[in-house]
């Protein structure tokens, strides 16, 4: 630590979910990634791009990804709307670093992304955490209390899978004046967008990641669609070359390939139905979740064993030690045959 500086010194890191060095034997319900593989046209789409042109710097913008977007969005949306990041994270930290005074206050949820608060805390931005309900709705009340000057709210959240309505958003949007980030990691599976809101707000960045529908984590690709004003900003304030070759030409072959994206929802959305049956027939309480992970805890077993005994038998799923968060387990949801594994083992594991 003897030459960091007094702000890294105080920060809270970051944790990750835990990655073995044998992850390869785990059954790995900890980070919801997609249980589906990329695409066909999307492998392809990256091997084709492992070639020798690799010498070559990428297109600095990602412009051709900028574009696709546009053109799915529809509507009178252009690239001008579109920064391409390094995984959505990269947005939040850009945030911090250009888009907030040192004097401002930013506001998330809790439980929420806790990137969030690390990120806000490596830039040196005071922020406060808001209580979600009882429920683990949000109570938007609450977040006009205060005059914040940022505010991310998750929608569906991580961990708890509950989400806010396009109405909500606009009602809120109609009385906050601060910078509204919406972060839609989650959202492809099963809509519910306030995308189209950006057209009308010029407060309103909404966020998204290729890391949980489009089955690319490995790639490390996000989005921030807001208007043309905060695109500038964005660009302004990346790294040079924030999207490499690879990843440029898996996210723009996966957004192309929107019939297999929307296989995989579909694939995705069953499995998870799945999921909840046959926990809740085992005695869970389930969070209803807009993601692709459920937010449980079961009537009786505590999480924390639940969490331990399963990684004895080679299955991570994800525990969180906060005072809300640690009643709870967050399943991410898996192939069928990962699902029927996981059901067998917590069944002897609760006898
Ligand atoms: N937002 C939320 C709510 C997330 O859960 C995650 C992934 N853990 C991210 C953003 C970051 O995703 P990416 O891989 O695109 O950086």
């Amino acid at each position: 630590m003897k030459y960091w500086n007094s702000t890294l010194q105080a920060m809270t890191e970051y944790l990750p979910g835990e990655q073995p060095d044998n992850i390869e034997q785990f059954i790995k319900l900890n980070t919801n990634e997609s249980p589906f593989p990329p695409t066909p046209p999307v492998l392809e789409a990256i091997k084709n791009a492992c070639d020798g042109s690799l010498r070559k710097y990428p297109n600095p913008n990602a412009d051709p990804l900028r574009k696709e977007m546009a053109s799915l969005l529809g509507g009178s949306f252009s690239e001008n709307n579109i920064f391409v990041s390094n995984g959505s994270d990269e947005i939040f930290t850009l945030l911090f670093r250009g888009f907030i005074e040192k004097t401002g206050l930013a506001a998330f949820a809790y439980p929420s992304y806790s990137l969030y608060y690390t990120m806000a805390e490596a830039n040196g931005i005071n922020y406060e955490k808001v209580p979600l309900t009882d429920n683990f709705d949000y109570d938007l009340d609450l977040f006009l209390k205060k005059k914040y000057d940022l505010i991310i709210l998750t929608s569906p959240n991580n961990p708890t899978g509950t989400s806010l309505t396009v109405k909500q958003i606009g009602d809120f949007l109609q009385k906050f004046k601060g910078l509204l980030v919406i972060d839609e990691a989650y959202v492809d599976f099963y809509g519910g967008s306030a995308v189209d809101m950006v057209l009308k707000y010029d407060n309103l960045i909404v966020t998204r990641s290729f890391s949980k529908s489009y089955s690319l984590a490995g790639l490390r690709v996000g989005l921030a669609i807001a208007n043309p004003d905060i695109i500038q900003g964005f660009l302004k304030l990346k790294d040079s070359y924030n999207i490499d070759r690879l990843a440029l030409a898996g996210a723009l072959a996966a957004l192309k390939d929107q019939k297999g994206f929307k296989y995989n929802m579909q694939m995705l959305r069953n499995n998870k139905e799945y999921l909840e049956e046959r926990l809740e027939a085992l005695g869970f309480e389930i969070v209803p979740s807009k993601g692709n992970f459920v937010f449980t805890k079961h009537a009786s077993f505590p999480s924390e064993k639940l969490y331990l005994e399963l990684k004895e038998r080679m299955i991570l799923i994800r525990y969180f030690k906060g005072d809300i968060q640690n009643q709870y387990v967050r399943i991410s949801v898996g192939s069928m045959q990962e699902i029927k594994k996981l059901i067998e083992e917590i069944g002897e594991i609760i006898g």
